[in-house]
């Protein structure tokens, strides 16, 4: 062949191949026509169209193999080479087919004469629902400029069979479905708990409507408006630090930017829409050639990397084709297990929590916000499930085992059974912690322990009824900030405080100042003066910004203030570090009592200050701060991340260190024997409190105040009721002056040996 460009010899084939899709001829003579103009294009001798039908791949069309084959040779996927290009969705170019391994010499084809093989999936939906192929006498590899044409012909293919000129698309990819069968992907479990239903991807892969472009120079434009775009976004999440969620989000940052700017990339787009693509074909059309490239190169970090890649790829289509918003724009239809990357908390809250039941995550840790609210609405997560996008389409039926962090795609009717089964012993569990409801979480020797809920929301509410709960030992106010497209105002917050205390009773209720940054970020609150933060976990956040912004806190004060009157108000400030900053808090509080003093508004019948324990330093002063305060909070969240200098919402630190260790147990029980001489209420109400095993150490350490996630209360209130104080406070005393190898399993034992379940 005459070697053109990639470009032109594509654009060749697609004028051809135009000609021929605008043609009345059935499916067959649409065929027989595309294999000649690809073969006599690519002056080739051979070329073959496999088209999957019933699970095999069937030649449908050929020219150059002997044409009784036609409709008659049928390779199974996974079969010889064009059924190893199907399975494994990836170009092969061989100079001599019959010394490939997969190779499955057909008789009735007569191919034996031809050498050099080279084919290319038909790809729809990820999957492969075909095969293109040509074949040469000489023994040579086809050129990188001839591959590139034979994958746009078979993107072409697959438009075509979508629009079922070729062959009936359902049938076509309804058997595909059926061809990939159930598959088993793991994770780490980050909410326990099980559910069925259909994933949704949060950014859906756009539908690609159009392949051969009309006008080539109106494409070129609309990929350059994209471009713009698309690099003015990534550059202002950059200057806002309002993107992901993770430690890892200023390398991602950087990558991405790298690519966004990346020449060659906008170029090969480029080059695909002179072949005469559409804007959105050509960027899916470079896509797949770089995927497939990936795919042979076996290095993880290039498989992030590629991972960057995919999404930022995504973002261009999306932008191109204005298919802008996440699946929680379009609402859920059934049942769904929501997929993605990684969340914000506030971007899982918009989505219907009736019909939202399950989320898999390819990062996510356990203590990181979008978790720790998914727990609060009971609903499973699993984290770090690699090879998702790979295997799980959209709309597929889903099983997910937050116990185990197993998740079972397309499930056998066996296993969607004795999920049912499960269900239904969930369902008797949870009948009966609901009827531990009104049972006392008493010890054995007869302490009275307080286990009361963290809560954040108006819906949280009714939790407080049917768990039975002390009351709300956290009020993490700034969920409110979150799900609102703009900061809420006073009468906003007052309403909602009121709620909460209506709802609340006589029960306590501790509200917790705002605790906005970290991986709680406001979307129309500029961070730190637009400055990107390197760590904003030990950034600029919660107390650090209400001091600063001091009108925030101001707004809060008031709306608190008037919301508790004539009612106890029990007010926690986050972050602590210094007790200087306690002051200042509650200075400003004292500000606006003073001002509603003077206009004579009802004020509080009490107001009660506390602080969070989360940041070590704090520690170290309890002396100081404690005859300040009314209660003591340990955040034991926060408070481990600065410990072992772990980030919590690094997916990659998830597993690394164990709540249960004798620097976090030691740690605890000294902050225990530093405020007892002050009489203060201590609680814990970071994420291991409600964690049974968590919370049995936590009593042996002397901490009788829980406040943990609503699911939690049940499971508490039962170990709560079978644990003898002394017995564990000795046990735990032991091990603390000498740690055994694993605290964890010697705990666990010691539980298990007295009939305490601990799971
Ligand atoms: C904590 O840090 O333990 C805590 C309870 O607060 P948050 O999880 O909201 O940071
Ligand atoms: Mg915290």
């Amino acid at each position: 062949m005459v070697l053109l460009s990639a470009a032109a010899a594509a654009r060749a084939i697609l004028i051809s191949l135009h000609e021929v899709m605008a043609s009345r001829s059935g499916p067959q003579a649409k065929l027989n026509q595309i294999v000649e103009v690809i073969g006599a294009k690519l002056d080739s001798e051979v070329c073959s169209i496999y088209l999957l039908r019933e699970g095999m791949l069937e030649l449908f069309a050929t020219r150059g193999l002997n044409q009784a084959a036609v409709h008659v040779t049928r390779l199974a996927v996974g079969e010889g080479l064009v059924g190893t290009i199907a399975s494994n969705i990836e170009t092969l170019n061989l100079a001599e087919a019959a010394a490939h391994p997969d190779f499955a010499f057909r008789p009735e084809t007569g191919e034996e004469k031809f050498h050099s093989f080279a084919g290319v999936p038909i790809v729809r939906r990820e999957r492969a629902v075909g095969v293109v192929a040509v074949q040469h006498v000489d023994p040579r590899r086809y050129e990188e400029v001839e591959i590139e044409a034979l994958q746009t012909v078979a993107m072409v293919l697959s438009e075509m069979i979508a629009n079922a000129e070729l062959i009936d698309a359902e049938d076509a990819l309804g058997v595909s479905a059926q061809q990939t069968g159930p598959e088993r992907l793991k994770g780490q479990p980050l909410v326990k708990g099980i559910a069925a239903g259909l994933a949704v991807y949060h950014q859906p892969r756009v539908t690609i409507e159009q392949i051969v472009a009309e006008d080539t120079e109106a494409e070129r434009q609309r990929v350059y408006l994209a471009f713009d775009r698309m690099r003015e976004q990534i550059d202002r999440m950059a200057s806002q630090a309002e993107f992901g969620v993770g430690g890892e989000h200023e390398e991602v940052l950087e990558t991405y930017r790298m690519f966004a700017y990346d020449e060659g990339w906008s170029r090969r787009i480029n080059e695909a829409i002179d072949s005469g693509l559409t804007a959105e074909a050509a960027i899916e059309r470079v896509q797949q050639r770089t995927r497939m490239r990936m795919r042979q190169i076996d290095d993880p970090l290039l498989a992030d990397r590629m991972h960057d890649l995919e999404d930022l790829s995504n973002r261009l289509l999306r932008i191109v084709s204005g298919q802008l918003g996440t699946a929680a724009s379009m609402g859920l239809k059934g049942d769904a297990i929501l997929i993605a990357r990684n969340l914000g908390p506030a971007e899982l809250l918009e989505y219907d929590r009736r019909r939202l039941k399950g989320v898999i995550l390819e990062e996510g840790s356990l203590t990181s916000h979008v978790v720790i609210v998914a727990r609060a609405m009971g609903i499973p997560v699993i984290g770090r499930v690699r090879g998702l996008r790979g295997c799980v389409r959209d709309g597929d039926q889903l099983l997910v085992d937050g116990d185990q962090g197993v998740i079972d795609v397309r499930p056998l009717p066996a296993r969607t059974e004795a999920f049912e089964t499960r269900f239904a012993k969930n369902r008797e569990r949870q009948a009966h912690y609901a009827a531990m409801r009104d049972v006392e979480p008493v010890t054995r020797d007869g302490t009275r322990i307080s286990v009361m809920i963290n809560a954040g929301l108006r819906d949280d509410l009714p939790m407080l009824g049917l768990t039975g709960a002390d009351g709300i030992g956290l009020f993490r106010t700034e969920f409110q900030f979150l799900v609102s497209a703009t900061l809420p105002a006073r009468e906003r917050q007052t309403r909602l405080y009121r709620d909460v205390l209506d709802a609340a009773g006589d029960r306590p209720v501790v509200f917790r100042t705002v605790d906005i940054g970290g991986d709680k970020v406001l979307p129309y609150l500029r961070h730190n003066g637009g400055e990107a933060e390197e760590n904003p976990a030990m950034g600029w956040r919660a107390l650090r910004v209400a001091l600063e912004r001091d009108g925030l806190l101001k707004v809060q004060a008031r709306s608190l203030l008037e919301a508790a009157g004539g009612r106890t108000l029990n007010v926690m400030f986050p972050m602590v570090t210094e007790p200087w900053e306690f002051d200042a808090a509650k200075a400003v509080f004292d500000g606006q009592l003073a001002f509603l003093k003077k206009q004579k508004k009802p004020l509080p019948e009490a107001i009660r200050f506390g602080a969070m324990l989360e940041v070590p330093a704090l520690a170290e002063c309890l002396d100081v701060l404690a005859p300040k305060i009314s209660f003591l909070s340990i955040g034991t969240n926060d408070l481990t991340q600065f410990l072992f200098a772990a980030d919590r919402a690094h997916s990659k630190l998830a597993e690394r260190y164990d709540w249960l260790s004798p620097a976090i147990m030691r740690f605890l029980r000294r902050v225990v024997q530093s405020v007892a001489p002050y009489g203060i209420d201590l609680t814990v109400c970071g994420e291991m409190g409600g964690r049974r095993l968590e919370a049995l150490a936590l009593l042996g350490l002397g901490i009788t105040r829980l406040s943990i996630t609503p699911a939690a209360v049940g499971p508490v209130k039962e170990l709560v009721r079978k644990v003898n104080l002394p017995d564990i406070a000795s046990a735990m005393s032991g091990w603390l002056d000498a740690p055994p190898p694993n605290l964890r399993a010697a705990l666990s034992e010691w539980a298990c040996q007295r009939g305490i379940e601990c799971d």
